[in-house]
């Protein structure tokens, strides 16, 4: 975090001093569990808690200020050191707008270079980020978000993990309404900006698919002409972004589209499921074999990604693809593969669905079958408003097309995921719908064979990576 004093972050955030400690925060944390010593605290008032609660805790804990709404009083009756504000969360992003300026001004000072890198899409973004920063940062120091880190608080969070000695900020954007990426992209003013790919991922909120494609362009709309915007072309609503931004445009590619500057040449799936292909960029150069260690070939798209934002911050073709080859799927519940004892194959992506990922784990589960028997373990895709039914009746009849051998509806969420299933196929007992995870887990420790392949895919609110987990314990 760069230095700022209590009376510039009040001056900053238009806030109030109540109490001045003249004191320089060390970092800025949303959680008072999170404290550490010289801590500044942001009290958000919370869907659940009301962070103003925490205060007291917050400097127990070291805290030396806190981002209020409100004064807070200790046990004496005196107000704890604190900038009051109308609104923490605003407050939050005008802090880390004014951070990323001075960043940028005491870089551009000392003669040194300083790139912002802003990641959207629908799916794929939290993967893209990682493989992003893992290639940067071989080249400079480095700073993405934890996690998932990707909205009006995750992303002031990650710009307060960066000062002036860094070299390269990677930033995952998440929109869930028309001017959520604007105001991020307004807030840390990135250099590159890459959109992944349009889908139909809270198109519920949105309000229809093409308010999702106008909420992602935003992102591109925000770079300068001195910036760089990485298109997917293999997404028609991404490609045509290319008319609202007045940045440079790096097109790319899995499937040879016309104009792509960046692409994945005679891309192949190994037989344990990894993407390989030829990186072409238009470095003049021989192409970069990249052999990845990802599962599915929905990655390539998010491979590729990368390695444009990365070509675009000046790292060179080879060094992308020895990155891209060396990394390993990082997160957990993210396609993650545990082969059991027994033989059981288990591929627990049950971090999250939305329509997206769920046709791409489910085709990754049939890439991989060669002959195996394939288990799809399905939950609900949430949030998906009125585009639910259709969307789960869709998976029901895609599952029955892959010839996956048996599915397994979990919860009256998916039920319409389990009656377009039997609508579309000839099951017999290999389609079962089951109210809880406890019932599936009996189904499946009753059935599952040696050399079954199993995938667990459910929206984080079901939670069906624990059922995974329970399965992928030994035998
Ligand atoms: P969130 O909006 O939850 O932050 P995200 O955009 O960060 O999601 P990831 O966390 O990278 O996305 O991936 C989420 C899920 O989408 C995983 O199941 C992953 O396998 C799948 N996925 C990743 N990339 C793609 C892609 N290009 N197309 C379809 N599915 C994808
Ligand atoms: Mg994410």
């Amino acid at each position: 975090m760069i230095a700022l004093t209590a009376a510039e972050i009040a001056d900053i955030t238009k806030g109030r001093l109540a109490a001045d400690p003249g004191i320089v925060p060390a970092s800025v944390v949303t959680d008072s569990r999170e404290v550490v010593a010289g801590s500044m605290y942001v009290a958000k008032p919370g869907e659940n808690a009301d962070g103003h609660a925490y205060v007291g805790a917050a400097f127990a804990r070291g805290a030396v200020l806190a981002l209020t709404e409100r004064e807070v009083l200790d046990d004496d009756g005196v107000p704890y050191p604190a900038v009051v504000v109308d609104d923490a969360v605003l407050a939050m992003g005008a802090l880390a707008a004014e951070s990323v300026r001075r960043i940028r001004a005491v870089r551009a000072a000392r003669g040194e270079q300083f790139t912002v890198i802003g990641i959207t899409g629908s799916a794929g973004k939290t993967t893209t980020k990682d493989l992003l920063a893992g290639i940067l940062s071989r080249a400079g120091a480095t700073v993405a978000p934890q996690g998932s880190y990707n909205g009006e608080i995750g992303v002031p969070l990650t710009v307060f993990g960066a000062d002036s000695g860094t070299r390269f900020l990677v930033i995952e954007m998440g929109a869930t309404g028309i001017g959520h990426i604007q105001y991020l992209a307004d807030m840390v003013k990135p250099d590159i900006g890459a959109v992944l790919g349009v889908g139909t991922a809270h198109a519920g909120e949105f309000g229809g698919v093409e308010n999702i494609a106008k909420a992602k362009g935003e992102l591109v709309e925000a770079l300068g002409e001195d910036g760089t915007a990485v298109i997917n072309l293999d997404d028609a609503r991404v490609a045509a972004m290319i008319t609202r931004t007045r940045a440079k445009v790096l097109g790319t590619t899995a499937t040879g589209a016309a104009g792509a500057a960046v692409e994945a040449r005679n891309a192949d799936i190994s037989e344990s499921g990894h993407p390989e292909f030829d990186l072409v960029l238009p470095d003049g150069g021989p192409s970069h074999p990249v052999r990845s260690k990802l599962i599915g070939a929905h990655h390539v798209t998010n491979l590729l990604a990368a390695a444009a934002s990365a070509f675009a911050a000046g790292i060179s073709g080879s060094d992308i693809a020895a990155s891209l080859s060396e990394q390993s799927p990082a997160s957990r519940w993210r396609m993650e593969r545990t082969e059991r004892a027994d033989g059981v194959t288990i591929i627990n992506d049950a971090y999250n669905a939305n329509p997206e990922s769920m046709r791409a784990a489910l085709r990754t589960l049939a890439d991989l079958g060669h002959g195996r028997r394939t288990w799809a373990v399905l939950g609900a895709m949430l949030e998906l408003g009125e585009d639910s039914i259709r969307e789960h009746t869709a998976v029901g009849t895609q599952v029955v097309r892959l010839n996956i051998s048996r599915l397994v509806v979990v919860g009256r969420e998916a039920r319409a995921l389990y009656i377009s299933a039997i609508q579309e196929g000839s099951w017999g007992n290999e389609c079962s719908f089951t109210e809880t995870a406890d019932e599936a887990y009996e189904l499946l420790q009753a059935e599952l064979q040696p050399g079954d392949l199993v995938l667990f895919k459910s929206s984080n609110g079901i939670g069906l990576r624990h059922l995974g987990d329970r399965i992928a314990l030994p035998p």
